[in-house]
């Protein structure tokens, strides 16, 4: 079986042909850089990674392009409140985004494109809409008439007469129609404005993404990628825009599902907002992608602490047999193969190809993990058979490639984990040895009482300790 993918414009999984053999163009919509990012992005972008990274393990040549909306309302008023320039603010938010995104182990795109730095070609798009027919000028304003293109609501199936009944009639007497956008608005004294045949102003949000992928991708491209709440009305303007200029635009059209904390939608307001910065002060990186992973990327997903634990622990258990293979048979770097191995390496690759079933997938690499455990089991008993060893751990890396997890060396990812901990429990690790000497000192003078009472407090700051040949180790629960 080949790609399957679920194509949004057709409500269907259809199989993936790329419009030039052998390579993929893509383009996914970027981040409104005025704060923080939060695990909404977390979510979408770890998601189209994942795309990519399997396009990539397919043999296709991948162009991946994605934007910086850098030029937008909140910018400009969280810049004038901080008292400072809006592309100062707007660089300071793209470069921890780009701390953020690289701590999660993304891939960066072939081309990030800022709005600002497109202005020019927007005036352009926007004065082939209105000599064609598409647009008209309310004084400095310009909107997209949407009466004019009779395809419209056909990405997000609705109907242009139901939505007109439907919308919140607002009084704005420069418009046609309610739904009509704005594609260039008359900036307010002190906004940042650009020269345009209307007069000083700035674009619209919905502009930019046609023209920028235009520009890089070309008029036609193979998949447009977003977070589901932009199928209407953002990616539904952005074709809007783009057919008039003679562009097929995207073939297939891709959406991630919603992220909801304790069953609610993520707000500010409902203070159940997570950045993601604040997830990785407690989680390692790649618990988070396992977490986003774990769900099918079009269901909503549902983020729960202790759902989060539950993925952590699974995730060091696996690397805690990867270390033992890996102190049995020192790292496997290159791809050896075994028939088992293989086996399911091909039900892994049939997840994936099922329109990108990170769910089923993972469930392959665990069953690996677990058939590796089992052949270390019966090494402990027996004799290790140490090419069956090699051939699963080579099958779980290139499994775990694909999906950005179980990727580091293994005492790395353990060192890193017990670090996280260790920020977790307050907790230095001579603190800790102080208290199992202290508690040794107890056993040896048969204070049982304060030798368990030692052992308690580290217990309740996830400190585990393990007696064995009269010697006493910790590790961290997680
Ligand atoms: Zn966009």
């Amino acid at each position: 079986m080949s790609l399957v993918l679920y194509n949004t414009a057709t409500r269907e999984k259809e199989p993936f042909i790329p419009l030039k053999e052998g390579r993929v163009a893509i383009y996914v919509c970027g981040p409104t850089v005025y704060d923080e990012s939060h695990i909404g992005h977390a979510r979408c972008y770890i998601v189209f990674d994942i795309l990519i990274r399997y396009l990539k393990y397919k043999g296709f040549d991948v162009q991946y392009v994605r934007n910086f909306t850098d030029l937008d309302d909140k910018i400009i008023k969280r810049a004038q409140e901080e008292n400072i320039p809006f592309l100062e603010l707007a660089q300071r938010n793209i470069e921890m985004f780009h701390q953020d995104m690289d701590a999660l182990g993304l891939l960066r795109p072939d081309v990030e494109p800022r709005a600002t730095e497109h202005i020019e070609l927007m005036v352009d798009d926007i004065q082939s809409l209105v000599e064609k027919g598409y647009a008209y000028q309310v004084g400095t304003d310009v909107y997209y008439e949407v009466a004019s293109y009779p395809a419209y609501g056909n990405l997000s199936k609705r109907d242009l007469e139901d939505m007109q009944a439907g919308a919140r009639i607002e009084v704005d007497p420069n418009k046609k129609n309610p739904l009509d956008f704005v594609l260039w608005k008359e900036c307010k004294p002190g906004e940042p404005s650009w020269p345009s045949p209307w007069g000083p102003g700035r674009p619209g949000w919905h502009l930019e993404c046609s023209t920028m992928s235009a520009h890089y991708l070309g008029p036609e491209f193979d998949i447009h990628g977003g977070g589901y709440d932009l199928v209407f009305p953002h990616h539904e303007n952005e074709i809007a825009q783009a057919a008039p200029l003679n562009r097929k635009f995207a073939r297939y059209w891709m959406h991630n599902g919603f992220v909801q904390v304790n069953h609610r939608k993520m707000s500010k307001s409902l203070k159940n907002f997570f950045t993601i910065r604040e997830v990785l002060d407690d989680f390692h990186p790649e618990v988070l992608r396992l977490f986003v992973l774990s769900k099918h990327y079009r269901s909503p997903l549902d983020f729960f602490d202790d759902i989060l634990r539950e993925e952590g622990k699974g995730l060091e258990r696996a690397y805690r047999t990867l270390k033992e293979a890996k102190d049995l048979v020192g790292p496997v770097e290159e791809t050896v193969h075994g028939q088992e191995a293989s086996a399911i390496l091909n039900s892994f690759i049939k997840a994936m190809d099922d329109d990108i079933n990170t769910a089923r997938a993972l469930g392959h690499i665990y069953e690996g993990v677990r058939e590796l455990n089992r052949l270390l089991d019966d090494g402990r008993t027996g004799s290790y058979d140490k090419t069956r060893i090699r051939a699963w751990v080579s099958a779980i890396r290139e499994m775990g490639q694909v999906l950005g997890i179980l990727v580091r060396d293994p005492d790395q990812y353990l060192a890193e984990q017990t670090s996280k901990s260790m920020i977790g429990s307050g907790l230095s690790t001579g603190e800790i040895e102080e208290k199992i000497k202290a508690r040794s000192e107890a056993r040896a003078g048969k204070d049982w009482a304060e030798a368990d009472r030692i052992r308690d407090e580290l217990r309740e700051k996830g400190v585990i300790l393990e007696d064995a040949g009269g010697q006493t180790r910790w590790r961290f629960e997680i």
